[in-house]
């Protein structure tokens, strides 16, 4: 099918979607506008299915129109692939549909490079920069899950080994990232495709089954809601009844648990009726749900220990609603019951979505007090890693504290304090100050005395047992669960052994200057602008580096030596100037031997990449790559299709754009990295980005061709704190 053939249909769909959810004209049209531009932009090109490209961004985009979104992320989504898949750049984008949106889309552009299956370090940077890219603007996730429904939805179109590799990927990262924000019907869809694909034996077992009940499951249904309506109606309860179908992965997970062989062929595999449903109690306030929940209790039989009271205790999704489980009379099976109120049940639905709703007749989103509540937890694990050097441990402390499952713990005040599942007093001690957590000698649960290694369930009261002589134990980090503990507890142990080093240092420095020399040099202001210089804060630092064996003291006193204290000016002047080629020198392209050309200074192209010569006279040939704006200018006679490989070695300026995030000695890191491999830096400047925390790096180097700069790239990106890395 053409795009020209589906443009009126996609037209009428996008409309359609949007008056019913009586979106304004004003917003109808701009969210068209985008619809254009994407058009125009993907027109040719065609999806793995045979669909014309378009149909996805649309499908993305109509996802967000049901979730009510503003239209800002709605034109997100229109867009998302634009940046990736065509020629349009943020500042098109930006130009054409605001700041907003160009940052939304340049958000997702950048989720969609990272990869999570690839090795432990490279997962963990890449972890870090999705975090950063949402605490940007979190409705960049609304548009990534969006993308990720529907390219989970047209799977079936792509080839096994990347099937896999998707699937697997979403249900590691993007279905537990939905229920973090609370997205829970898109949680649900991308479990349930996961499974399809990574289980499908036990997917098609488990849709046959639900099949073969579904006349049983539905009369039950309907006998359930006829009773509990009745009862309630009978204590002044006004409620509506609904049944709950529950999705096959949450089918799955509980036959795993209860051991049943999915995949054996032999076995028999019955699930009891109960297993496959649930009924939801919709109620208008607060009081009603405890009422509702009290009527049910005394009507059917509670099981133990199976009452949660998400209301007073909501999830860190802000989910809230009672849930418990009782056992129906007429035939003695359990059943499990959600009460909860309309407004209530909407966050369930709806999660983060719901704060960024369509608000007033212009269409200017209100900033919501809970979204901030709300991305606090955000904020604060990305703020975190400034101080953690080691990447992969940071992922798998941050990794489970997001998308673990958790547990919700009280303080004898009674304030809630959210843990991941499996957290135990220690870690519980640290979320509230890190003193508690450095003293702490024991615990009680619920008026216990319970082991330091207890693992606190879900509502323990716990008080924590603090001796002011106490210190952490490394052991600890053998059961605890928290990334913030395992940091703080890492840090006591760094900073005492800081303080040992520190003399040792110091011993090491008077007996290599001698005392009098020594004693001189450590008041002296000099050595205090190599300690500044070679990156430690005080003179402690430099001793504390010196004890542990970091720094030697030779490139002090060398440094001592020289005396003339180098600028960082001048050590750029130095990496500038170093092993300059002669400038004007001709480039050397075989095809091209014995004509009159030059290489353009607009954008630099470099050995292997495509060029485009342009042809004017008496200048000879002008040599451009081939995605270069001038080139799209010349006109079709003047323009000249050159293979250039590399004969000889010498480089060529090429220049890049290394996004990073602001924070002190990254930009050092690069330009040392880039000074270690023996790259010629001719120029560099840093434009701070005052809206947000991340600074654009502009550095031109010379390479020897594609390859080079290639490589010399990649080792640029897996720095961390670099976000992006491009040829400008
Ligand atoms: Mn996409």
């Amino acid at each position: 099918m053409l795009a020209e053939e589906v443009k009126p249909q996609l037209i009428e769909e996008l409309t359609h979607a949007l008056h019913k959810k009586k979106r304004s004209q004003p917003e109808v049209d701009f969210i068209l506008k985008a619809f254009e531009f994407a058009y125009q932009k993907h027109l040719n090109q065609v999806r793995r299915s045979g669909d014309p490209y378009i149909t996805h961004p649309v499908a993305v985009a109509k996802t967000l129109i049901e979730l009510n979104c503003d239209k800002e992320a709605i034109c997100g989504c229109l867009l998302h692939d634009v940046i990736e898949d065509t020629r349009a750049s943020v500042d098109d984008l930006k130009e054409l549909f605001g700041t907003t949106v160009a940052e939304i889309v340049d958000g997702v552009t950048k989720l969609n490079k990272l990869n999570f299956k690839s090795t432990e370090d490279a997962q963990a940077n890449n972890f870090r920069k999705m975090l950063l890219a949402i605490a940007k603007d979190v409705r960049v996730v609304l548009v990534k899950l969006a993308d990720r429904l529907h390219n989970m939805q047209t799977l079936h179109f792509l080839r096994p080994d990347k099937q896999q590799r998707i699937a697997s990927e979403t249900i590691d990262v993007f279905a537990p990232l939905a229920n973090r924000f609370g997205l829970r019907n898109i949680q649900m869809e991308l479990e349930d495709l996961c499974l399809k694909f990574l289980h499908p034996k036990a997917y098609s077992l488990i849709k046959d089954l639900v099949k073969s009940k579904k006349l049983d499951r539905e009369a039950q249904i309907q006998k359930l809601k006829v009773v509990i309506k009745q009862i309630l109606d009978n204590n002044g309860i006004e409620a509506d009844i609904q049944g709950r179908a529950k999705h096959f992965y949450s089918i799955y997970i509980k036959l795993c648990q209860k051991g049943t062989d999915l995949n054996s062929n032999d076995e028999v595999v019955e699930i009891p009726i109960y297993d496959l449903l649930g009924i939801r109690i919709l109620v208008s306030n607060v009081k009603d749900c405890y009422a509702a929940l009290g009527v049910i209790h005394e009507t059917f039989r509670p099981m133990p220990g199976r009452f949660k009271d998400y209301v007073a205790l909501p999830k860190s999704n802000l989910y809230q609603s009672l849930h418990t489980t009782v056992i129906i009379p007429w035939d003695q099976k359990p059943l499990e019951v959600q009460i909860r109120s309309y407004q209530m049940h909407d966050v369930a639905e709806n999660g983060i979505a719901a704060h960024w709703n369509y608000k007033d007749e212009e269409g200017v989103s209100q900033a919501n007090p809970k979204e901030a509540e709300e991305l606090k937890w955000l904020k604060q694990l990305v703020s975190w890693h400034t101080d953690v050097s080691e990447a992969k441990e940071y992922f798998s402390g941050v990794k489970n504290d997001v998308l673990g499952q958790e547990v919700y713990i009280l303080t004898p005040k009674g304030d809630v304090i959210v843990l991941p599942v499996d957290s135990t007093p220690i870690d519980f001690a640290y979320k509230i100050h890190t003193r508690i957590g450095d003293t702490c000698t024991g615990a009680i649960v619920n008026e216990k005395m319970v082991s330091i290694n207890y693992k606190l369930q879900n509502g323990d009261m716990v008080e924590i047992i603090t001796n002011k002589n106490g210190h952490p134990n490394l052991s600890w980090l053998n059961f605890i669960k928290t990334h913030q503990a395992k940091y703080r507890i890492k840090s006591w142990y760094k900073k005492q052994n800081k303080d040992r080093h520190n003399t040792l240092g110091e011993q090491l420095f008077t007996e290599h200057f001698g005392k009098a020399e020594a004693e001189k040099i450590l008041k002296s202001e000099e050595l205090l602008k190599i300690a500044h210089k070679l990156n430690y804060k005080n003179i402690e630092d430099l001793l504390s580096a010196i004890g542990s064996g970091d720094q030697s003291i030779t490139q002090i006193e060398t440094k001592l030596q020289s005396k003339k204290l180098e600028t960082v000016d001048h050590q750029i002047e130095k990496f500038k100037t170093r092993k300059a080629p002669a400038q004007g020198e001709g480039a050397d392209i075989p095809e091209l031997d014995g004509l009159l050309y030059t290489i353009a200074k607009c954008c630099m192209p470099i050995p292997g990449e495509t060029v485009i010569g342009t042809i004017s006279k008496g200048k000879g040939i002008t040599i451009h790559r081939a995605d270069c704006y001038n080139v799209k200018q010349a006109e079709q006679e003047r323009v000249m299709h050159i293979n250039w490989t590399n004969r000889e070695v010498r480089t060529y300026p090429a220049r890049l754009n290394i996004e990073v995030v602001d924070r002190i000695g990254v930009v050092k890191d690069i330009l040392t990295l880039i000074a270690d491999e023996g790259i010629n830096i001719k120029d560099f400047k840093v434009t701070e980005r005052p809206t947000t925390t991340t600074a654009l790096l502009k550095v031109t180097i010379d390479v020897n061709g594609q390859e080079h700069l290639r490589k010399l790239s990649q080792k640029i990106y897996n720095i961390s704190d670099v976000l992006q890395v491009e040829r400008s």
